[in-house]
């Protein structure tokens, strides 16, 4: 197993596109790492800058003691998925498996033995003769991560794994893939576009705009101290409410009405400031933000309420076992203790 050291790295395309800008990165051996951001911010660049499949421009990519960042894909102990799964569509499943192998021109028996074994522990050994045309997508996928298993690798790299199952057959290949990770103890580079994703299976989390990091940390960190307005409104099921105020004698001037920041802040009165509130945390309340509630939404177990109020429109999530609010009548509503997020309004980094 192994670290991953990424220091000062860059990659740039032939046509000048600089898809990894600068990027330092520590991943500790037998972390569960997720890099996470929106489509076209580098994360596949990077995924395959670490594997060697992308020339770095400048950096350095350390894996364990070793400085790979010169030496080639198939020798730096790395294994990927790739978002499409890439199998030999005319080999069986069992051949996909001990693919690897075979180039090192293991045994035949050697092959046959990685192929049983680990397809039993990914549920595929019934399978074993099938060729990927006659799996379904997650059978694919299990494939794919046997293959990369059989390689025996120190660093396991996924590229958007899940992304081409449905719904209900993610969830089931998150908690799988959990599990996995754990009873490997594999150090993994997780990439992924949404953020549930990430905060679910994660020990930390990278999040990336433009080939840079923006906000490192664990999930717990990123959800509830986003570090800028982009992490706020990129992180979170429902995105967070971003309202713009002024800052003056402690108190953050906002929609109508003053709230209190948590702590001390230190910022000069008339201070442009954008008050951040999750929608899990605003909840009804005697002062505070008052606005007409003009959409419900069920959710199940929660409601969406929002709430249009002085130039502005708020989202908040109901508890379970809350009386949802009626359409049309008038609500109050204020960040729960603690909640409310102070982000500077120039450089929109949190205060
Ligand atoms: P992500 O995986 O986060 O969606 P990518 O790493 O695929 O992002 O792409 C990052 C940026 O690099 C994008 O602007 C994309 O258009 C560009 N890019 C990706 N692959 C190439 C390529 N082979 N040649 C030129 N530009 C590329
Ligand atoms: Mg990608």
């Amino acid at each position: 197993m192994a670290d991953i050291e990424l220091t000062g790295l860059s990659t740039v395309y032939p046509n000048g596109v600089r898809a990894v800008d600068g990027l330092d990165l520590s991943i500790t051996d037998g972390e569960f790492f997720a890099l996470l951001g929106p489509s076209g911010c580098g994360k596949t660049t990077l995924l395959r800058t670490i594997a060697g499949l992308e020339q770095s421009a400048e950096g350095t990519i350390v894996l364990g003691e070793k400085d790979v960042t010169r030496v080639d894909a198939g020798k730096r102990g790395v294994a990927m998925v790739f978002q499409d799964y890439a199998l030999f569509p005319h080999m069986t499943v069992a051949q996909n498996i001990s693919y690897p192998l075979r180039v090192r021109r293991a045994s035949k028996q050697a092959q046959q033995d990685a192929a049983t074994s680990t397809s039993a522990g990914l549920g595929l050994s019934e399978l074993l003769e099938r060729r990927p045309a006659q799996l379904s997508g997650g059978q694919q996928q299990r494939v794919a991560l046997a293959r990369a298993i059989t390689m025996s690798a120190e660093v396991l790299l996924l590229d958007e794994p899940l992304s081409n199952l449905d719904a209900r057959l993610r969830l089931e290949a998150r908690t799988f893939l959990k599990r996995l990770q754990r009873d490997l103890g594999l150090t993994t580079v997780f990439v992924t576009h949404d953020q549930a994703e990430a905060l679910a299976l994660a020990d930390r989390i990278a999040v990336m705009a433009e080939g840079r990091i923006r906000q490192l940390g664990t999930p717990k960190e990123v959800f509830q101290r986003p570090a800028d307005t982009f992490v706020a409104n990129f992180i979170g099921s429902t995105p967070m409410n971003l309202l713009t105020g002024t800052y003056r004698d402690g108190l953050v001037e906002v929609a109508g009405t003053r709230l209190a920041p948590p702590g001390d802040l230190t910022l000069t009165d008339g201070t442009p400031v954008v008050a951040g509130i999750r929608p899990e945390y605003l909840h009804p309340a005697s002062d505070g933000i008052t606005g007409t509630v003009s959409i419900v939404e069920n959710l199940g177990v929660t409601s969406l309420v929002t709430l249009e109020c002085p130039g502005e429109v708020l989202v908040g999530l109901t508890v379970p076992e809350q009386d949802e609010p009626a359409v049309g009548t008038t609500m109050t509503a204020a960040p729960a203790k603690g909640r409310l997020l102070v982000y500077d309004g120039e450089t929109n980094q949190l205060v």
